[in-house]
């Protein structure tokens, strides 16, 4: 049987650090990190995210900002937001919420963040750092970032050697992930909905990396025995045997069956997720050193 990857266990270890990290800066530095969450609209999956964001950020010891706008904002008033938050000193990070109401461009109001206070790493000055292999100068995506780690905690940091092969093309989670997975010398393919055989091409792999959105997409017989699995998949199924109306979450992977076959996994949930936001808030304290002209801790 696979051995589980504990994302939960390995988050706790990243928080520790940033709470460390941000006391020692503002004891040297008297500057505190600061993190601002932008949410517009009342999508309820986006709330739960908002408020575990700000609890963590004042467990870490930052001031937290939250900004809750309502649904009818124009896209002007959310761009003179987040220009008001880039010229805020108090202010190392800033997060707008995704989705965002479809009468906003969601691209025109990330590109105007400050690559600088951009630690959910989504601007084209921050994907372009990473894809040309500058990572310790790019604030990269949390998702990725997480996975990454909790690969290195099975495979170590050089994957000289190794397939990989990354199941989704996202801007957020497939893109930046696969080119973590370069830079960590593994020799990488991404999957995606056009790929002919998905199947043959994962069975190649040691590392298995899914953000897909389709529930326990990833069989058995797709994974290499041994193989890696990270899972990013978050999926909401029924779960009737739970009682009626009940659901479930669930990754794109088949747990049960692949752990039978794989070399180690990450459960749904417990695993990828508490990674997200782990990194997001190591992104802020990073922000914050930054600012304060100091070097970041690793
Ligand atoms: P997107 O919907 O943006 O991308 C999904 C990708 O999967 C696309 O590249 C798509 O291909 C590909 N895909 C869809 N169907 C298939 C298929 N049948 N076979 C092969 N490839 C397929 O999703 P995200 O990247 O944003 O998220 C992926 C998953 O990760 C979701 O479940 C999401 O909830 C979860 N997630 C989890 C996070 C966490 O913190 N754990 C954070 C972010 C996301 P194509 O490009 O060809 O359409």
């Amino acid at each position: 049987m696979a051995t589980v990857i504990d994302g939960k266990a390995v988050a706790a270890e990243v928080i520790e650090t940033v709470k460390n990290a941000s006391q020692t800066l503002q004891t040297e530095t008297g500057v505190t990190p600061g993190i601002a969450v932008v949410i517009v609209g009342e999508d309820p999956a986006s709330q739960v995210y908002v408020a575990s964001k700000g609890r963590k950020a004042r467990e870490c010891g930052f001031h937290s900002v939250e900004h809750t706008l309502p649904e009818s904002t124009s896209e002007a008033d959310l761009l003179r937001l987040v220009e008001d938050l880039n010229n805020d000193p108090s202010i190392h990070g800033i997060l707008v919420q995704l989705p965002l109401p479809s009468h906003i461009d969601e691209s025109l109001v990330i590109q105007k963040i400050s690559p600088e206070k951009d630690v959910d790493g989504f601007h084209v000055i921050n994907t372009g750092k990473l894809t040309v292999g500058d990572i310790d100068e790019a604030f990269v995506s949390c998702t990725p970032a997480g996975s990454m780690l909790l690969i290195e905690r099975v495979r170590g940091g050089d994957l000289s050697g190794l397939n990989a092969i990354v199941i989704g093309r996202s801007n957020i989670v497939g893109k930046p992930m696969a080119s973590l997975l370069l830079a960590a010398n593994a020799t990488v393919t991404v999957g995606h909905s056009r790929t002919p055989d998905l199947p043959a091409a994962c069975r190649n792999a040691d590392i298995v990396v899914a953000a897909v959105g389709r529930p326990e997409m990833v069989k058995k017989d797709w994974i290499k025995p041994g193989a890696t699995i990270i899972d990013v998949g978050i999926n909401r199924i029924p779960a009737p045997e739970r009682g009626e109306g009940k659901t479930r979450l669930v990754g794109d992977v088949a747990y049960e069956e692949c752990s039978e076959v794989a070399g180690a996994i990450t459960p749904v949930p417990g695993g990828v997720g508490p990674m997200t936001i782990a990194m997001l808030m190591a992104n802020t304290v990073v922000s914050a050193y930054r600012a304060a002209g100091r070097t970041p801790p690793k």
